[in-house]
């Protein structure tokens, strides 16, 4: 399932992704079959699905509103923003890297929850400019959009990492002890904590236990974020361990050294047949005129159909060094991986003074965690 894009905001793609779909359904069957009725008495079945339906268009503005908070201020630390993806637990903007220092980390995150602050104030005001009164459409619509932007802003604060609260947590304890991993292991634990204590009181709730009356829908929610809470906190954890361990190496460590250089007129028929079978990390330069034009690798020219191999050539399969980011040989590791997933690629030169000393690929890499037993083996 990928995201679609519906627009973009101050140059940042704005995706959806198809589970936000059950999201919008929800709020909107909430609002017209039950928030509203409640809080509005007497009116027609299409009054509060009209309702409903325009309130959730400012509510997820307002979610929008949050995440560009956040990538405005982390491209002011120069932090590139891939996108802001709406999903079924709201709002998330794809920044690719951590900050790296813990001032920078506290603005963007706390910015999030001050932008829903201010929206509440916003809906606030608008709600007292109408009249306030609890008996017209405007008014009661205006009265839940802040009250759910206020809501959304001390949510998010709470101290569980990966939410907004865990990360201003984190910098904080980074601030403090100077150490950014233990502070990380602390805030991620303090979240899988959060998402149990969430998924339990969902739980109870749900069943209507210990004297609360039973609410299935907003329990069933609570163990959902709950257990999403405690899975990315967890992730998190996995993740750390990860950077550990690939960071053990550089560039200079993993990479091949003098891969096979091949023209860029070379068919993709000549290249793979007979090779990938029996090498399937087989990774060429591709040379026009003595210079680097780029890398072909397995992966590429799987992506090609067999019956076009013959009448492709490499430059055409080839990923072009214009798209190839070069890494110095003593590149981190972790930050080799990083670079790969952010551009979408397979493999990186390794480049010291304008000289290509070889290539790295992210199978070297996947094959080093394999190693310390953190990713399964594939068969
Ligand atoms: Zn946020």
């Amino acid at each position: 399932m990928r995201p679609l894009k519906i627009g973009s905001l101050a140059g940042i793609p704005i995706l959806v992704h198809p589970s936000w779909f059950l999201l919008l359904g929800l709020v909107t069957w909430l609002l017209a079959t039950n928030v509203f009725p409640s809080w509005l008495e007497d009116r027609s079945t299409s009054v509060y699905m009209m309702m409903a339906g325009s309130t959730v268009v400012f509510f997820f503005g307002s979610i929008i509103l949050h995440e560009l908070a956040h990538s405005l201020v982390a491209r002011q630390y120069r932090i590139p923003v891939k996108s802001i993806t709406l999903f079924a637990f709201g709002g998330v903007a794809q920044i690719t890297r951590e900050a790296k220092r813990p001032l920078a980390e506290l603005l963007v995150a706390v910015v999030g929850p001050l932008t829903s602050l201010v929206l509440g104030f916003a809906f606030l005001g608008a709600w007292f400019l109408v009249g306030a009164q609890d008996n017209h459409s405007l008014d009661v619509m205006l009265l839940w959009l802040s009250i759910t932007n206020f809501a959304l802003a001390i949510f998010n604060m709470i101290p569980a990492f990966p939410m907004d609260g865990g990360r201003v947590f984190r910098s904080l304890l980074w601030m403090v002890t100077g150490k950014y991993e233990t502070s990380t292991s602390i805030a991620a634990w303090t979240g899988r904590g959060f998402g149990w204590l969430m998924m339990a009181f969902g739980l109870l709730l749900a069943l209507g236990a210990s004297g609360l009356a039973a609410n299935p829908v907003q329990g069933l929610w609570l163990i959902f974020i709950g257990f999403f809470l405690e899975t990315t906190a967890r992730q998190n954890l996995v993740q750390g361990k990860a950077i550990r361990i690939l960071d053990k190496y550089n560039a200079a460590d993993l990479m091949m050294t003098n891969p096979p250089v091949v023209e860029a007129d070379a068919a993709v028929g000549r290249l793979a047949r007979g090779v990938i079978e029996y090498n399937p990390r087989v990774c060429y330069f591709v040379e026009d005129h003595g210079a680097l034009a780029g890398i072909l690798s397995a992966y590429q020219m799987l992506l090609i159909p067999e019956a076009l191999w013959d009448v492709t050539t490499a430059r055409e399969a080839m990923v072009p060094s214009k798209r190839l980011h070069a890494v110095a040989p003593d590149r981190k590791a972790s930050e080799v991986l990083m670079e790969m997933e952010e551009g979408d690629l397979t493999h990186l030169p390794v480049v010291d003074d304008g000289r290509v000393l070889g290539v790295v690929g992210r199978d070297r890499l996947l094959g080093v965690l394999q190693r310390e037993g953190m990713i399964a083996a594939r068969a």
